[in-house]
């Protein structure tokens, strides 16, 4: 029976409801009036429901679904304004137990080189990501309790925390681990994480255990409530995301948002941010062999559905996406993306840098950070480092008070002018200096009407010039 308050998987995520989800979606596809009911309550900003937004994603009628795209867009520049968080991913290890069918580091590839990178390793792995002028990461592994136990991931994180070069800090490490127990999400929390990221990959039970035939992976059940022991942890950030690919991206579509929706029945919360990755090529991995793949439209399409269904919720894009689709999403709800990135253990810094078919997956946005900086200021974003929220403590359900009442504007937009002016400080080549600072410029404008803050703001930026970091509202 279907129950978002379950703290059951098969509950939260129930596969009846689901299918009747898409058949109620299916049937009301040419439902002018429904979709029009629909759109009225996407305008008032709170969300829809996983029922209401998956008739959004299945409507073609091409009038409403420009309707569609325009409010997304309208959503996030509401919510976010012209402003893009930057990352990067930190494979430690790909030693992995697990059988992934779709993941080329699955314990049955006997050919991909396999490595984990020692403190030292990670020290300049992390080092040459601050040099880039990352100031956010992802630390990713896989899981192998001999190979990669909590304790390396705890170490791990204390070595990136603890790595200041030059000017460079990280100040934000999220962690996409396995799935692991109360006690240990409790360490992740006292360790300093920013969000705990685990994608549910697929939703349907079915697929799931066809796709995760051996290894701890296998049961769904264990992986699919993984964010309620993470919340039981401590940890208040959580992130969701499936590989779009595996099943029907319309089961997806509906069974994530219905993940959301038990966060926010449960814990109050709901989910910080949700990827949109698509199955890509990798070794020993053929995406031609998932015949659920999407193309770029419908990828398009989910991005600004979920857009319209979690306004609060951050949505990530990675360097799996080429520049172009990237900017089209970019323009329909994400709001993070990664640049620069190696999804090899040991990609960042040349000495440790060996073979490219060690990669989890094919980067197709393959341009340096500095080159996604400028083109993002060029296109009409405002890239930002910002990592302000976690430090001030404005996590969780403090967060998304501030965030629903639209007041966390006040600090990203000043936070993230003092984080791209540290970066052209730093770390810009002199065109996307030049191309920054004409930005900074622009975007002090728009304090106009509050000459006191503009004055804070301008002093901040001062400072940098003169050597002072970590300036935050
Ligand atoms: S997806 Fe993760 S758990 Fe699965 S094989 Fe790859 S690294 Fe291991
Ligand atoms: S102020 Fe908070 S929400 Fe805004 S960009 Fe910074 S960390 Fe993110």
């Amino acid at each position: 029976m279907y129950n978002p308050k379950s703290m059951r998987a098969e509950e939260f995520i129930d596969d009846i409801e689901i299918n009747e989800s898409i058949k109620y979606a299916q049937d009301n596809k040419h439902n002018l009036e429904l979709i029009d009911k629909i759109l009225a309550k996407a305008k008032l900003r709170k969300g829809l429901s996983h029922r209401d937004a998956a008739v959004l994603l299945a409507c073609d009628i091409e009038e409403k679904n420009q309707e569609i795209y325009e409010l997304a867009k309208q959503i996030k520049q509401d919510f976010y304004g012209n402003r893009i968080v930057l990352f990067a991913p930190l494979y430690l290890s790909n030693y992995c137990i697990n059988g992934c069918v779709y993941c080329p580091y699955h314990a049955q590839n006997k050919h991909i080189p396999r490595k984990k990178m020692t403190q030292d390793e990670i020290i300049r792995e992390v080092t040459a990501l601050q040099d880039m002028g990352h100031k956010r990461i992802a630390i990713e592994t896989g899981e192998d309790p001999v190979n990669n136990p909590i304790e390396y991931i705890l170490e791990s994180l204390k070595t990136i925390y603890s790595v200041k070069h030059k000017n460079g800090a990280i100040r934000r490490a999220n962690v996409n681990i396995a799935a692991t127990t109360v006690e240990n999400y409790k360490k992740l929390k006292e360790a300093g994480i920013g969000t705990y990221i685990l994608f549910q990959e697929t939703y349907n039970k079915e697929r799931y255990e066809m796709l995760h035939p051996t290894g701890p992976k296998h049961n769904y059940a264990y992986h699919t409530e993984a964010m309620d022991r993470a919340m039981e942890g401590g940890i208040d950030d959580v992130g969701l995301g499936v590989l779009f690919g595996l099943s029907t991206y319309m089961y997806e579509f509906i069974g994530q948002l219905m993940h959301a929706e038990h966060l926010e029945a449960v814990h109050g919360v709901g989910p910080h941010t949700i990827s949109v990755p698509r199955i890509r090529k990798a070794d020993d991995i053929d995406p031609s062999t998932f015949e659920n793949g999407i193309d770029d439209d419908t990828f398009c399409k989910i991005v600004a559905c979920i857009r319209i269904a979690v306004p609060y919720t951050g949505m990530i894009c990675s360097t799996r996406e080429s520049k172009e689709v990237r900017a089209r999403v970019l323009n329909l709800g994400i709001s993070q993306i990664s640049g620069g990135s190696k999804t090899s253990v040991g990609g960042y810094d040349e000495n440790d840098y060996t073979e490219e078919d060690s990669s989890q997956f094919d980067v197709t946005d393959n341009r340096s950070l500095d080159e996604v900086m400028k083109w993002l200021m060029e296109i009409g974003y405002l890239p930002s480092f910002c990592t302000a929220c976690y430090r001030e403590g404005r996590t969780g359900e403090r967060f998304m008070e501030i965030c629903k009442s639209k007041q966390i504007q006040f600090c990203c937009h000043p936070n993230a002018i003092i984080t791209l002016k540290e970066y052209l400080e730093d770390y810009a080549s002199f065109e996307t200096k030049t191309v920054g600072e004409k930005l900074i410029e622009k975007e002090l404008e728009t304090f106009k009407n509050n000459p006191k803050f503009r004055e804070t703001l301008e002093k901040y930026l001062k400072k940098i010039e003169q050597g002072e970091r970590d300036f935050r509202f």
